[in-house]
């Protein structure tokens, strides 16, 4: 059976992929972009299953817009993929709210409300998959990425509590956490803290070189990613959480042991601690 995909995002990068990949083993996909200019040559190669919907995650109506246009043309909604996002460097101290506020409307705010406006037709069409793009970063905090850690440990746990929701619709959650691949994300789709602190330059200050020495030369090829993901989707029985290239598993290895160190350790005294 043909699968009915929504994807945010799809302008560049993941999204892009993904929408390519589906619509092209024949799938109907919703791509959506706020620049709709980006994906003309997808819709006009994949006329009868490809159509184009403008979303800005952070405006509502052209949420609700792009979920009734999928129901209008395809009737259903399979995959639901949130990736839209953008990225924060910064020490926490260096940010001013105005920076980091709008990573929080976008990575966190719009793929709930996204999730929100899909789920009635995704319940309707009895099963499915909703995938949530989240990072290596959502699993482990880093000095100078803290906001943008912030809004994928957001992606995290509400994930988590979604897919208990929606188990018994028969619609599973898959929390993607990719490390560092070679898409828009580390040029135009990050911003740095104006702000630039001596005390961290240890953390903001690397963070930043991170991104100046490191775009264009992320060694993750997004196509072998998104293959990844499309495997995931496809299983009968999908993880919940898909750590995606060396750097993101090491990352959620070694979230595990410093996690199983702290509570091992103080183990004792901490669980002493119900009324007698
Ligand atoms: P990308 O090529 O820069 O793509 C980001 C996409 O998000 C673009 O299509 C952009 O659209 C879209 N977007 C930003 N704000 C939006 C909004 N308000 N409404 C709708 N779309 C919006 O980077 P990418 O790597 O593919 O990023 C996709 C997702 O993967 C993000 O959630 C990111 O956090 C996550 N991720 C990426 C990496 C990596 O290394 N590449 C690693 C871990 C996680 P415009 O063209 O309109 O700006």
């Amino acid at each position: 059976m043909k699968k009915t995909w929504l994807i945010t995002g799809c302008s560049s990068g993941f999204g892009r992929h993904l929408a390519q990949e589906a619509a092209a083993r024949g799938d109907e996909v919703v791509a959506t972009a706020r620049n709709l200019d980006t994906l003309r040559d997808l819709a006009q190669r994949y006329p009868n299953t490809v159509r184009l919907a403008s979303l800005d995650v952070t405006r509502p109506e052209t949420i609700r817009a792009a979920i009734a246009m999928t129901e209008e043309t395809f009737g259903k909604l399979n995959v639901l993929v949130n990736n839209a996002g953008h990225g924060f460097m910064g020490a926490i101290e260096e940010a001013t709210s105005d920076e980091y506020r709008p990573l929080f409307e976008v990575n966190v705010f719009g793929l709930i409300e996204v999730t929100r406006a899909a789920l009635p037709l995704m319940r309707r069409t009895k099963g499915g998959r909703i995938v949530n793009l989240s990072s290596g970063a959502g699993i482990l905090g880093t000095g100078g990425r803290g906001y943008y850690n912030a809004t994928k440990f957001a992606v995290e746990g509400l994930s988590e509590a979604l897919a208990q929701e929606v188990a018994p619709m028969d619609i599973r959650v898959l929390i993607v956490e990719p490390g560092p691949f070679r898409t828009e994300f580390l040029g135009r789709s990050i911003a740095v803290a104006r702000q630039k602190l001596e005390a961290y330059a240890a953390s903001g200050g690397a963070a930043r070189i991170y991104r100046e020495s490191n775009d264009g030369r992320q060694l993750g090829d997004p196509s072998k990613a998104v293959a990844v993901m499309i495997r995931a989707i496809d299983a009968d029985d999908p993880p919940l959480h898909l750590p995606i290239g060396p750097h993101a598993h090491s990352q959620a290895e070694r979230k595990l042991e410093m996690f199983r160190r702290d509570i091992d350790a103080w183990r004792e005294m901490s669980i002493a601690t119900d009324f007698d």
